[in-house]
């Protein structure tokens, strides 16, 4: 008997599509941005290019999606099956989990460290957020919001410069709507910047 879950999707460039469609449009994007800086989340090297990035990921890593995604696999009992269901989403970078003969594999998106760590890019601006009410007061920055309890006029720079390297590393724009989660280096980085 074979058992088949899709229990969400939390895509870091579209909010709402299917995993099929999240690829596709991906590699359209991909081509589309030709000229920042793309970082790869299997090895963490960044590449001039999309299609820099692309060749990369295809040539190291197998695809795109293997550059982007990774599979964790589990051995586990139908009984252990409904207790990690319950909490699946909360995992960082959860994208969908899939159960069949008694392994359980979970697609994540790779460099998440903690969903409430992201820039929600809408309308051309992007808000960074680190607590699910920080978006309650916020400073602007160029095209950029911060949380008012981290902005400091002396840093302000430095804000923008981290909002912009955020998006860049995950192949992305401020006219991408989307969310884009911070990976450990962003988040080490931006507490060098504020000090939280
Ligand atoms: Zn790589």
């Amino acid at each position: 008997m074979v058992a088949h879950r899709t229990l969400g999707l939390r895509d870091p460039f579209f909010e709402i599509t299917t995993p099929k469609n999240a690829k596709y449009k991906y590699f359209l994007f991909l081509i589309k941005q030709g000229d920042t800086m793309v970082k790869c989340y299997a090895c963490g090297k960044r590449f001039e290019s999309s299609e820099d990035f692309y060749r990369h990921a295809v040539e190291e890593h197998g695809s795109v999606e293997n550059a982007i995604y990774e599979v964790e696999e589990r051995k586990v009992t139908p009984e252990e099956l409904n207790e990690i269901l319950k909490d699946v989403d909360k995992l960082a970078g959860f994208i969908e989990a899939e159960y069949e003969n008694g392994i359980l594999r979970i697609k994540k998106l790779r460099g998440v460290t903690n969903l409430n760590y992201r820039i929600d890019v809408w309308n051309c601006t992007g808000t960074l957020l680190l607590k699910p009410d920080d978006d309650e007061d916020t400073v602007a920055i160029g095209y950029f919001r911060v949380p008012r309890r981290i902005y400091r006029p002396e840093i302000e720079k430095e804000l923008e410069k981290f909002c912009w390297q955020v998006l860049e590393d995950r192949g992305g724009a401020i006219n991408m709507s989307g969310i884009y989660y911070l990976d450990e280096e962003h988040v080490r980085k931006l507490r060098d910047i504020v000090g939280f």
